[in-house]
């Protein structure tokens, strides 16, 4: 008998679980719309050019393969924390900013979570609801609490602004408020500008703490700068805060790991400290980062042409995204007879559409359509093409009405 005995079958993961099913699903029009990773109008996987001849210089180079410092590759750290906050933000300037490398947005909300866990006792973190499913996990892995603010509202599948508001005012002073730097994830509903300025004030009168999630910089919008701007706004007020951060995405280096977190503090001496703690935290759970990813990055946002090439992938990438949402819309609009608005779709932005549909109804889309999403109704735009469109407006369409 064996000595695991005790140890029953863990659930697939909600997420992870929808392309385990979708290969075990045989029907040729079988669709995955689950996990959030960016394929060709094609269908394929995407490896960005510029990686590729980033990838060809480091292998020209002949760079070793020696360890990384616990922090990481400091040209990366600085690149990331120029791309973040902008080279000439103070908080830059001032070196007020800590930043480490960490494995992918996952390992860096990780480290941030073992850091409050640490210096933090009793803290809670607020995080949206819904939220992307890994977040729980991380902070239950970590023995953080956390409880959730109202965010998405059923009702104009739109942002529940007045809730959001409410549930971080009633939070307990200094707690840690978990927010999406852009394109929020499940939902694609992001605040506006003046929204941001609102969230600001609350969390500056209940002094709280911010910390963002940024694993779309540059692929929501298409600007580096302008996904950046609820991160810039926040910081510019003076607070002190935390970002993770992800290259999965808009440079394509989902399997790289590579990412950082930064911990903004009011005082140079203060970033110092909080650095050397959480490289205190990283040397026993991994001991130092991946390198390939982190050069990849620091080479391509150290060289100008590699730099502007990257901008106009993303670009596409974004555009391509776009165009599916319109060809998603257009479909839905001409088929349904019900007279049911669908310009949410247009108004999300992101991988993600959040289309409304139930945990029955996302069901019917897999067992009757084999189109696999999510069970909460999330649709991962950016692994549609527009030659299905047609096939999936008929399928949301079915699970519907
Ligand atoms: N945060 C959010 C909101 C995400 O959507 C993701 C990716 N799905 C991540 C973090 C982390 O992804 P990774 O660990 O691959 O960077």
């Amino acid at each position: 008998v064996s000595r695991f005995e005790g140890i029953t079958m863990a659930p697939p993961d909600p997420i992870l679980g929808v392309s385990e099913a979708f290969k075990a699903d045989t029907d040729e029009k079988k669709l995955n719309l689950g996990v959030g990773a960016y394929r060709t109008e094609e269908l394929q996987p995407y490896v960005l050019k510029v990686v590729k001849k980033a990838e060809n210089l480091m292998l020209e180079r002949g760079e070793n393969k020696e360890y990384l410092p616990i922090e990481g590759l400091a040209a990366f750290n600085k690149a990331t924390a120029e791309l973040l906050f902008g080279a000439e933000n103070p908080v830059i300037k001032q070196q007020r900013v800590a930043t480490v490398q960490g494995l992918s947005g996952t390992g860096s909300l990780r480290l941030a979570a073992a850091l409050i866990e640490r210096y933090f006792p009793g803290a809670k973190v607020l995080i949206s609801s819904p939220t992307w499913g890994n977040h729980k996990n991380i902070f239950n892995d970590a023995r953080v609490q956390w409880s959730e603010y109202r965010y998405y509202d059923p009702k104009t599948v739109g942002l529940d602004f007045d809730g959001m508001i409410a549930d971080i005012k009633a939070a307990p002073e200094g707690s840690f408020i978990l927010l999406h730097g852009c394109a929020h994830n499940p939902t694609g509903i992001d605040p506006t500008p003046e929204q941001w300025e609102k969230i600001a004030d609350v969390i500056q009168e209940k002094n709280h703490i911010p910390f963002f999630d940024v694993a779309y910089q540059g692929f929501a919008s298409g600007s580096l700068d302008a996904d950046a701007a609820s991160v810039r706004l926040l910081s510019a007020r003076g607070m002190e805060l935390l970002v993770a951060q992800s290259y999965s995405k808009n440079l394509g280096l989902y399997a790289e790991r590579i990412g950082a977190i930064n911990v903004v503090c009011s005082s140079a001496d203060a970033a110092t400290r909080v650095k050397s703690q959480l490289k205190r935290l990283a040397r026993p759970m991994y001991s130092n980062p991946p390198v390939h990813g982190a050069k990849i990055v620091a080479n391509i946002v150290g060289d100008p042409a590699l730099f502007n090439e990257w901008k106009a992938e993303m670009e596409m990438m974004a555009g391509r995204i776009k165009n599916v949402r319109q060809k998603l819309y257009d479909s839905l609009s001409a088929k349904d007879k019900s007279g049911k608005d669908w310009s949410f779709i247009l108004k999300q932005i992101g991988m993600f559409s959040f289309t409304g549909l139930s945990k029955t109804q996302s069901e019917n889309m897999t067992k009757k359509w084999h189109v696999h999403i999510t069970k909460d109704g999330r649709i991962s735009v950016a692994r549609l093409s527009s030659a299905k469109c047609e096939y999936l407006a008929d399928a949301i369409l079915d699970s519907y009405h």
